[in-house]
C-alpha cells in the first residue's frame, strides 16, 4: 500500500482508550488499534479477560495498560482516560464498547432491570464520552466512537431497554458531534449486526461453557439468511470500521452511524 494511505489508517503515535476490552468487539478493537500503532488504555469488569488481552497485546508488541472498570461508575471512566492522559500523555481516540444485553418484554422488565441496562449502555458511554471530550478538547482534538446496535433501528421483541439505550447512544452522539467539533473531536456510531461474540453465544453455550452445536447452527443459519451476503458477523469486521472512524482516514466524518450488519437493516 502507498504511504500516503498507510498515513491515513495509521494510529502511530496515538493513544487510544477501550471500555469492554475483556472479551468480543472490545478486545478486537483494542488488538487492531495497537496493530495500528497506537498505545492502549483497556477498561473491563471482567480482570481475567482484561489479562488475556493485555498478553495478545504485548506477545504483539504493543504498550498497553489495564483497568478494572465499572463503567456504570463515573470516577472508573474517568480513572480509565486519565490512566491514558498521564501514562501516554493524551487520548486520541475513546471507544465506548462496554454493553450488556437482557432479554425481556416490556410488560415483564421491572425497574432494576431497565436501570442495569440504561446504566451500563448509556451511562456508561455517557461518561465515557464527557471524560474523553475533555481531554481531547484540552490536547487538539481526537475520534469517540460509541457502540449502538441494529437494534437501534430494528424494533424485536424482547429488546425494549436495549434498543431504548442503544439509539439513545446515537443521539447523544450526534449531541457531542455539534458540541466538540470546533474542539476537533470527532464524535461518530457504530451500529453493528449480529456478531459472533460471548453476548450472542449465550444462546447455546452453558455456564460450564458446553456448546448445544443444534441451537448453534439453527441460530447462525437463521441470522445468516436474513443477510445479503449471507453471513453473520465477526469482530473484524467491526474493529476494521472501528479503526476507520479512529483514524485521519474518517477526517471528515462526524455525527454519522456506521452500520457494519451485513445488509440486514438498511435505514
Ligand atoms: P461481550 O463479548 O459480552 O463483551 C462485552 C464486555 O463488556 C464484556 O467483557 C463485559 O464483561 C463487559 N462489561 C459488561 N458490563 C460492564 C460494565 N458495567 N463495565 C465494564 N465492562 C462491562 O459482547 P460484545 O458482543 O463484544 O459486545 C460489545 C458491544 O457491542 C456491546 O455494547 C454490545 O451491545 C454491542 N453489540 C454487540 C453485537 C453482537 O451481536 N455481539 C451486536 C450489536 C452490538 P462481563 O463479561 O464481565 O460482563
Amino acid at each position: 500500500m502507498h504511504r500516503e494511505l498507510e498515513g491515513a489508517f495509521s494510529l502511530t503515535d496515538r493513544s487510544a482508550v477501550v471500555t469492554g476490552a475483556g472479551s468480543g468487539i472490545g478486545r478486537e478493537a483494542a488488538r487492531v488499534f495497537s496493530l495500528a500503532g497506537a498505545r492502549v488504555a483497556i477498561g473491563d469488569l471482567d480482570e481475567s479477560g482484561l489479562g488475556d488481552t493485555a498478553k495478545e497485546i504485548e506477545r504483539a508488541g504493543g504498550e498497553v495498560v489495564t483497568r478494572r472498570v465499572d463503567v456504570r461508575r463515573r470516577e472508573d471512566v474517568e480513572a480509565l482516560v486519565d490512566a491514558a492522559v498521564l501514562g501516554f500523555g493524551g487520548i486520541d481516540v475513546m471507544a465506548n464498547v462496554a454493553g450488556i444485553i437482557r432479554n425481556r418484554r416490556v410488560v415483564d422488565t421491572n425497574e432494576a432491570e431497565l436501570d442495569e441496562v440504561l446504566s451500563v449502555n448509556l451511562k456508561g458511554v455517557f461518561f465515557g464520552c464527557a471524560a474523553a471530550a475533555r481531554a481531547m478538547a484540552a490536547s487538539g482534538g481526537g475520534s469517540i466512537i460509541n457502540i449502538a446496535s441494529a437494534g437501534m433501528d430494528q424494533p424485536a421483541e424482547g429488546l425494549s431497554a436495549y434498543a431504548m439505550s442503544k439509539a439513545a447512544v446515537a443521539m447523544l452522539t450526534r449531541t457531542l458531534a455539534v458540541e466538540m467539533g470546533a474542539d476537533g473531536v470527532r464524535v461518530n456510531t457504530i451500529a453493528p449486526g449480529f456478531i459472533d461474540t460471548s453476548m450472542t453465544r449465550r444462546h447455546f453455550v452453558d455456564d460450564a461453557g458446553r456448546v448445544d452445536a443444534k441451537t448453534r447452527d439453527a441460530l447462525w443459519s437463521t441470522m445468516s439468511s436474513q443477510s445479503p451476503l449471507s453471513r453473520i458477523g465477526n469482530v473484524k469486521d467491526i474493529a476494521h470500521a472501528m479503526l476507520y472512524l479512529a483514524s485521519d482516514a474518517s477526517a471528515f466524518v462526524t455525527g454519522q452511524t456506521l452500520r457494519p450488519n451485513g445488509g440486514v437493516v438498511m435505514p
